[in-house]
């Protein structure tokens, strides 16, 4: 139990007192969004004729004038000195998987009358609207060569700036989209917006014809994004590497208690990690991200924490931001976040839920089925949209969640499996398959459940169900597959591209019928046809059980077990037409990102490799060697005494043979990364990770864990599994 972990012993890791930073803090509100400048905020600023003009840039994309730009610009400056800010960042999402700046500062030499040249503070329009990244470095996926490098981030003016603050240094971020020289997307943000775009054209048409008249101006996308992740003393680091390069443990032996005796699960948040969300939420809440809910998840040293939804625009900056933040804060207070999916093998890995709706203008959630739901006609044609969203383009939505970590956790008795369906719920299929016989009625009613003579609850027309992937909740969409330290845009792009598509059709498909009867009949046949038309992609069993495999099978879903089957799907036309269609994707874009990701997986699993190799060579293998001498040392005394231990015997057997597998394990390694690192083709290169390469490091990590059962517990020089999901947490 002594473990040397770093310069800290486990002992003193177990004792570790909770940080004093758990200060008394005034209302939320008061200190709410205090570090964040809004357009709405910037127009107030202005002038009659500015604000006008920096409106129209805003809501329309109507360019502004040099002057009004500058004017603009010097209020956004003014505001970060007043903050305390002297840089500026453009900050933006290249796809890489995590935000990337690059820090300016705004001193400038200007002409001071009379004093010739002089340090001022400046920032012209042109640096707040564009800024020009030496970008060489970030994946392109072939849409640019070296020589052609140039990569431009251009401001959302929609997603509120923010000031980030570490310790006395504060930056202004921007937040921004980055595109390629030719104008193509290079980042996260950019086929978002588009997406959002195309939902916000489509669907208002389309919700106008159910009504009869001009009953929704607009409409916007909802995103709340339920965050889980794990917390380790950081201590812990200095003897993994495999979390250090990984992200993840490589290797750890089985602790005798785990989650079995499910007692983590919105049990008591120790008091050291609750003075870290203290802090992390106030940094959260100054920066205007909503956060609302904490509490334990299922596994030892896993957290979640539920931000209010927001436009998903802002949502999915705000959800990158709440990573950065969360990580951050926990540094300061020695511990390590860890947002990969699947941190620890044996216990639950994270995941980030997608809740998802559509909002129109006027606030009212399209998804809400009210006090009667089969006759809510604009509700039953947003789930008819869904449902074809789903049913039609299921591939694409899987290829969104596919990533080394995720393959850990979809389909592994713990998430969702990699087959997309829909859950409605008892009520809600049943309202369902009622429509589908033609019998528009909900045919249950809501009811108390009685606790006792004088305590009832309210119960839910939806029940939950933690195995599937895409849930109605109430009145949004849940979308559980997606990874924890995913960047939520790209689920969310595809996802709202797909229901704009459906929305078209939709409304083509109606006009169609209102030729040729009353309206409110023709919605209704619609509504009906679509629903049984789709069917298929509705499941309310369990998901985790092996008959859904079967039956995905016999309903033809889409059945892509990993990632490299996911990512294949980018490379079939037909899959994604409608992207290109709806603009949202070039056809160079999408195969761009083809390349992007599956090098991404290819090179993820490489550095998993390679690390659990040296792992296996120059810590675990040593290790056993020294036990093997200690072994020998203790033969030696007994056989002084003229005693034999057949025990010991054995044991030296059984190390020998460990030291074999691992040399063995590490030689595999090397061969299968070369080879797949001279395949011809990247879909063979992950095609020989995918199949080849990760089995053998599993194969490797099981002699490295029995290695961890076998050589003393003193002598043991990596952190154990029961040491840091238990210890300082
Ligand atoms: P659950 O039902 O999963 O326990 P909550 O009701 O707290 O959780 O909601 C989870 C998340 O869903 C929160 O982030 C919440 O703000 C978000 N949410 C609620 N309504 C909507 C909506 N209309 N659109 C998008 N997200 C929503
Ligand atoms: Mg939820």
């Amino acid at each position: 139990m002594q473990a040397s972990v770093g310069a800290l012993d486990s002992r003193d890791i177990a004792t570790r007192a909770a940080s004093e930073s758990a200060t008394l803090r005034d209302a939320t509100s008061s200190y709410f969004a205090k570090l964040t400048l809004s357009w709405k905020t910037i127009s107030t600023r202005l002038d009659a004729e500015d604000s006008d003009a920096f409106k129209q840039f805003v809501l329309q994309g109507v360019p502004m004038s040099k002057q009004t730009a500058n004017h603009v610009a010097e209020q956004v400056k003014r505001w970060a000195l007043e903050n305390g800010a002297m840089f500026y960042s453009h900050w933006f999402h290249p796809l890489t998987g995590i935000p990337a700046d690059k820090h300016d500062s705004f001193l400038s030499r200007g002409v001071e009358p009379g004093q010739g040249l002089a340090p001022i503070e400046q920032f012209p329009g042109s640096r707040l609207l564009w800024g020009e990244p030496d970008a060489s470095s970030f994946p392109s996926g072939g849409l640019r060569a070296t020589h052609t490098a140039r990569g431009y981030t251009a401001w959302d003016p929609r997603s509120p700036m923010f000031i980030r603050a570490d310790g006395a240094t504060r930056t202004l971020c921007i937040p921004c989209a980055y595109v390629s020289w030719a104008g193509h997307a290079l980042d996260t943000k950019t086929p978002l917006l588009r997406a959002l775009d195309a939902l916000a054209r489509e669907l208002p048409p389309l919700f106008n014809m159910v009504a009869g008249r001009e009953a929704v101006k607009g409409v916007f996308a909802t995103l709340g994004t339920e965050q889980e992740y794990f917390l380790i003393d950081k201590s812990f680091l200095a003897s993994r590497p495999d979390i250090v390069m990984a992200g993840r443990s490589l290797c750890g032996a089985p602790p005798p208690r785990g989650q079995q005796l499910e007692d983590h699960y919105f049990g008591p948040i120790p008091a050291r990690i609750q003075a870290f969300i203290a802090d992390a939420e106030y940094e959260l809440n100054r920066l205007g991200i909503p956060v609302k809910t904490r509490h334990r998840e299922v596994a030892p040293a896993q957290f979640e924490l539920a931000p209010i939804f927001e436009e998903a625009n802002v949502a999915c900056d705000h959800n990158v931001l709440t990573m950065d933040v969360l990580s951050r804060v926990a540094d300061r207070h020695n511990l390590a976040c860890l947002l990969h999916e699947k941190p620890f093998a044996g216990i639950n890995g994270s995941g980030k839920h997608n809740n998802w709706s559509v909002s129109t203008e006027a606030g009212e959630n399209l998804l809400e089925p009210g006090n009667d739901p089969a006759n809510n006609l604009p509700f039953l044609v947003m789930l008819a949209a869904v449902f074809t969203a789903m049913h039609r383009h299921a591939d694409v939505l899987r290829v969104t969640i596919a990533s080394a970590g995720n393959d850990h956790r979809l389909g592994a008795n713990e998430a969702p499996p990699p087959i997309l369906t829909i859950y409605l719920g008892e009520a809600m299929d049943r309202m369902v398959r009622n429509i589908e016989a033609g019998n528009f009625a909900l045919d249950v009613h809501q009811e108390d459940i009685k606790v006792t003579a004088s305590i009832y609850a309210r119960k839910d027309l939806t029940d939950r169900n933690r195995t599937t992937p895409f849930a109605f909740t109430g009145n949004k969409f849940e979308f559980r597959a997606v990874g924890s330290s995913e960047n939520p845009a790209w689920p969310m792009t595809v996802l709202n591209a797909a229901v704009a598509e459906a929305a078209r059709d939709l409304r083509d498909r109606l006009a169609a019928k209102c030729e040729r009867m009353e309206r409110e009949p023709a919605v209704r046949e619609l509504v009906r046809e679509v629903f049984i038309e789709t069917r298929a992609v509705r499941y309310e069993g369990n998901n985790y059980g092996p008959e859904l495999l079967e039956e995905a099978k016999r309903r033809g879903l889409p059945i892509l077990k990993n990632t490299p089957a996911a990512l294949a799907t980018l490379q079939r036309n037909d899959a994604t037409r409608f992207l290109v269609d709806l603009e949202v994707f070039t056809q160079e874009e999408i195969d761009s990102r083809y390349h992007i990701y599956a090098e991404k997986y290819i090179k993820t699993i490489d550095i998993e490799a390679a690390t659990l190799a040296e792992l296996a060579r120059t810590i675990v293998s040593p290790a056993c060697e020294a036990q093997i001498v200690d072994i020998g040392n203790a033969s030696a005394a007994m056989a002084a005494a003229n005693v034999v231990s057949e025990a010991l015997v054995h044991r030296v057997g059984q190390l020998a043979r460990l030291i074999d597998q691992l040399d063995a394990g590490c030689r595999q390694i090397a061969e299968l990364r070369h080879k797949a690192h001279h395949q011809s083709d990247i879909g063979q290169s992950m095609n020989v990770i995918a199949d080849e390469l990760v089995p053998v490091c599993e194969t490797l990590r099981h002699a490295v864990d029995g290695a961890e059962e076998m050589v003393a517990d003193s002598r043991w020089p990596l952190a154990k599994y029961r040491e840091m999901l238990f210890l300082g947490v």
